[in-house]
């Protein structure tokens, strides 16, 4: 997978991809992800990349030109299968979003700015919207940070235990149960007995219980989506 993300700041995103899983699968080659400075397809001799909106008001807007220019650069290149607009008004990221993204080939994000793009690179160049949740950041540089490490998690070879993405919150419809690592009692703090039967079955179901319980509590809409009919997913345990 090839992941191009096209930015006025790209410095904001270096850390993020220089650290920890994401740099790791990088290394062992299972992503590419290059950061573009939008700058560099500026028209303007100044590198502008941002001018006012037409009508008046507040707030700069990111001009197509170079926008059109950075995304016909890349295609000459290579095929994508998806131009991401990061946007707030974007669909809401949840986990089969994700898990459909980590199964495309390469992608380009677009992060926006100031009062956002040119709403013709939204019209003509950009295939999906993508919104992190119901509030509104300054730059699309946190939301593309976001939206690349729920997807280059789920590769294959990127988790060192390839089960452990599985297991995570969402991905059955309900939320992870509790972990619990050692020691077995910390400061008369005990972890519940059946972690320690060695029984792994009964491990499994008190899990599988755990998990429907907090999801009924934290997350009820989880267990019954509006608008469909009541349905609990694999049952009671
Ligand atoms: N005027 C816009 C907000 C622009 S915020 C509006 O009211 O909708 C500037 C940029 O930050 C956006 O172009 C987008 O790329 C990014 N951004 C801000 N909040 C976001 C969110 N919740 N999800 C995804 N991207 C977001």
């Amino acid at each position: 997978m090839r992941i191009d993300i096209l930015t006025a700041l790209p410095r904001l995103l270096d850390s993020w991809f220089g650290d920890s899983i994401l740099q790791r699968a990088q290394q062992r080659g299972l992503v590419d992800v290059c950061v573009h400075d939008l700058r560099q397809w500026s028209a303007d001799k100044h590198k502008r990349i941002d001018d006012y909106a037409f009508g008046g008001g507040a707030g700069m807007v990111l001009q197509v030109e170079p926008i059109h220019r950075a995304i016909s650069y890349l295609k000459a290149a290579r095929a994508y299968d998806e131009v991401v607009y990061m946007s707030p008004d974007g669909v809401l990221l949840d986990q089969p979003l994700a898990n459909e993204f980590s199964l495309k080939g390469n992608i380009i994000i677009l992060c926006g700015h100031y009062k956002g793009v040119d709403e013709r690179v939204r019209e003509y160049l950009v295939t999906r919207e993508v919104s992190i949740g119901d509030y509104v950041l300054s730059g699309g540089e946190i939301p593309a940070a976001v939206l690349c490490d729920a997807v280059i998690r789920l590769l294959p070879g990127v988790l060192n235990d390839g089960t452990s993405a599985l297991s995570d919150s969402f991905q059955d419809g309900l939320v992870a149960p509790p972990a619990y690592s050692r020691p077995a009692e910390y400061n008369g703090w005990k972890i519940p007995d059946v972690l320690l039967s060695g029984h792994q079955a009964n491990i499994d179901a008190w899990r599988h219980r755990q998990a429907l319980d907090r999801t009924r509590q934290r997350r009820p809409e989880l267990l019954d989506p509006p608008g469909e009919a009541s349905q609990t997913p694999l049952g009671d345990g």
